[in-house]
C-alpha cells in the first residue's frame, strides 16, 4: 500500500462531541489543526484547553462564520479580532504557548473586494501560514493559496452534505465511495484535508478518518514557525 502524506484540518469546532473526536485522533496518533468559531468556543473553553494540552493547534475560523464578501470591512476585522482574543485567552489558561496564529475563512470566502484589507489585517495581527510542504497542485499555486495569510485546503471531505436537502443523494456510503475513488489521493501532491466538527456528522467522524487511514494516508504535522 502506497503511503500518502496529508495534513488534517478540522473546521467549525468545537461541537458538543469535540472531546470524543479529539480523543479518537489522539488514539490514532493523528495531529490536526482545529479551526474554531468564536461563538462555539463560548461554554466549551475547557474542551479547547484539553485539545491544546494534548498538542493540537487551534486556529481562528471567525466568530459567527459569515461569508466575508457579504459583510463590510469593519465587521470582517471584528470577526477575526474577537476570536483571536478568545483563542489567546484559552492558550493562556492552558499555560501553553500559542505556536502560531492561523486563520481560515468560512467557506474559503476571502472577502471579495475587501480581500486586501483583510489580508493586511491578518498580517498586522501576526497571522501566518504553517509550512505545508509538497502541495503540488497547479491550481493551488496559480490561485496563490500558499501565499495568502489564511489557510486553504486541497481536499474537502464535504461530509456535511450527508442527508441535507440539497444533497439528498449523498449518503455516508457515497462519501466513502468518493474518498475511495478520489483521484486526488492518487496524485503526487500532499493534501490539506478538511473535515468538519459538526454535531450532526459526529457519528461518521471515526469512519471517515478510518477510511482515509485505510487509503494509506499518513497524517503529519506542518512546520509551525
Ligand atoms: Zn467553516
Amino acid at each position: 500500500m502506497s503511503q500518502k502524506r496529508a495534513y488534517l484540518t478540522m473546521d467549525d469546532a468545537p461541537s458538543k462531541d469535540f472531546r470524543k473526536k479529539v480523543d479518537f485522533l489522539i488514539n490514532k496518533k493523528i495531529p490536526a489543526i482545529i479551526f474554531c468559531e468564536g461563538r462555539h468556543i463560548k461554554g466549551r473553553e475547557e474542551e479547547v484547553i484539553y485539545a491544546i494540552k494534548k498538542g493540537f493547534v487551534i486556529g481562528n475560523h471567525s466568530y459567527n462564520h459569515p461569508s466575508f464578501s457579504e459583510i463590510n470591512v469593519k465587521e470582517s476585522l471584528s470577526e477575526i479580532k474577537k476570536t483571536d482574543e478568545l483563542i489567546e485567552e484559552i492558550y493562556q489558561k492552558a499555560k501553553v504557548k500559542r505556536p502560531l496564529k492561523i486563520f481560515r475563512f468560512p467557506y474559503g470566502n476571502k472577502g471579495g473586494k475587501n480581500k486586501k484589507q483583510i489580508q493586511d489585517y491578518l498580517k498586522l495581527l501576526g497571522y501566518r501560514q504553517p509550512i505545508f510542504k509538497n502541495i503540488n497542485y497547479l491550481w493551488y499555486k496559480i490561485l496563490g493559496r500558499g501565499k495568502d495569510l489564511d489557510v486553504f485546503w486541497t481536499f474537502n471531505i464535504k461530509e456535511y452534505q450527508i442527508g441535507k436537502e440539497k444533497y439528498k443523494e449523498n449518503t455516508i456510503q457515497n462519501i466513502l465511495n468518493l474518498i475511495n475513488k478520489s483521484k486526488k489521493l492518487k496524485s503526487n501532491s500532499r493534501e490539506i484535508i478538511l473535515i468538519h466538527d459538526h454535531d450532526d456528522t459526529t457519528k461518521y467522524f471515526n469512519l471517515l478518518i478510518e477510511t482515509l487511514l485505510k487509503k494509506g494516508i499518513k497524517f503529519i504535522k506542518p512546520k509551525l514557525t
